[in-house]
């Protein structure tokens, strides 16, 4: 934590800032930011990782005090450090932290990062590189971490090399199956598109002419409506009122913790508790009003209705007009003049379909048409000749 730039502000700060020696010790521990995907991270220890001597095969040497093999004085060697379980696990108090360890570029013994000659062989150490680290080592809270070994190390700095995560991907789940709905999914669908749009022409006989003249009828009366009670309009009357659930709140509830192994480099792991917080959906109750309001509103259709003989006319439109209660209104007119249409070969396979008044009238009763028909029934009616 040495030079940390999180060092808290001084409040107190005079106007002239230069070289005022802080008021305040700095907080020895800032907690750093937590990693992606994690609201919190808590330093929970400093640790000794463990070795084992390849030369004599000691096992279990520490990472911090055994810079050499106690049994036969062979340097330790940085590539079989490895994490002890949590029983064997051996805290480092004060153990200053200067970074990872360097490795002579001439035995390959690991340095200090601040030495500048090797404490083997004695060769310069200024542009020695830094040891491998382990990776990290993840395990959910109120479990066990993995047990490690030195092959283990060894796996996982192959593992590194090679670009290889060292966490196993998720167990491949068997995709075949979707593969397989999902194409029958879309050529059901595509099927169904194109024969839409596939059509083939038919021969059909004009069975008969009908013509249809509607007016629509809006009547001002009182309708039952439904609205929070802050828009409800001013105008209502007869209201209820009832508690409902008008929206959720995401409410902290409680975190999921991982415990991290992570290698220092030098000897040393840290472990970090990384936490997200869970949220639960918590209901925000409002105000519902239940209540009538007078208003204009759909009602009813008046209809004339007729074949060639009749001449079309709209039909008599006999309203009580006004702004009273159950007074009425017309809302608008449509008009449609349609033709029945048989297809010549499958007698039972009928059509209906509207065209403009004078189209509708040149077509005689009993003639012989072309119109396209879809794939799945029904006639493009816009086809016809
Ligand atoms: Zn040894
Ligand atoms: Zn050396």
């Amino acid at each position: 934590m040495a030079d940390d730039p999180q060092k808290p502000e001084n409040t107190n700060t005079p106007a002239n800032p230069e070289k005022v020696p802080p008021t305040t010790p700095p907080t020895p521990e800032t907690p750093p930011a937590p990693p992606p995907g994690y609201d919190r991270v808590e330093q929970t220890g400093v640790f000794q990782m463990l070795w084992d001597c390849k030369y004599c095969n000691t096992k279990k040497l520490l990472g911090v005090t055994h810079k050499f093999c106690p049994n036969c004085g062979s340097a330790q060697d940085a590539t079989a450090r490895y994490f002890p379980s949590d029983e064997e696990a051996i805290a480092v108090e004060d153990h200053e932290y200067t970074g990872a360890d360097k490795k002579c570029g001439n035995c390959g013994t690991p340095n200090a990062a601040k030495a500048e000659f090797c404490i083997q062989c004695g060769s310069p150490m200024k542009d020695a590189k830094s040891v491998a680290m382990r990776s990290e080592q993840t395990t959910a809270e109120g479990t066990q971490f993995g047990a490690d070994s030195k092959s283990a190390a060894k796996t996982d700095f192959e593992a590194q090399k090679s670009g290889i995560p060292t966490t196993p991907p998720e167990p491949p789940k068997s995709k075949k199956w979707w593969i397989i709905g999902g194409s029958v999914a879309a050529a059901a669908v595509i099927g169904l598109v194109a024969s839409f749009f596939v059509t083939s022409t038919v021969d059909v006989r004009v069975d008969g002419h009908s013509w249809e003249k509607r007016v629509a009828i809006e009547a001002y009366k009182p309708r039952v409506e439904t609205s929070w009670c802050d828009a409800k309009p001013f105008n209502a009357y007869s209201i209820t009122t009832r508690r409902e659930v008008r929206s959720y709140n995401q409410v902290a509830d409680g975190e999921t913790c991982n415990n991290v192994r992570v290698d220092r480099g030098n000897g040393t792991f840290s472990t970090e508790k990384r936490c997200k917080t869970k949220y639960k959906k918590e209901p925000v109750y409002d105000s519902k009003c239940y209540y009538k309001v007078d208003r204009w509103g759909p009602e009813r259709d008046i209809v004339a209705k007729g074949t060639l003989k009749e001449t079309p006319a709209w039909p008599a439109v006999n309203i009580r007009t006004g702004n009273c209660l159950g007074c009425e209104r017309e809302s608008g007119r449509s008009e449609t003049f349609s033709l029945a249409l048989t297809q010549v070969k499958k007698a039972d396979k009928k059509h209906n379909c509207s065209y403009k008044e004078a189209q509708w009238r040149s077509i005689p009763d009993g003639a012989v048409k072309k119109i396209k028909v879809r794939l799945i029934g029904g006639a493009k009616c816009e086809t016809l000749q």
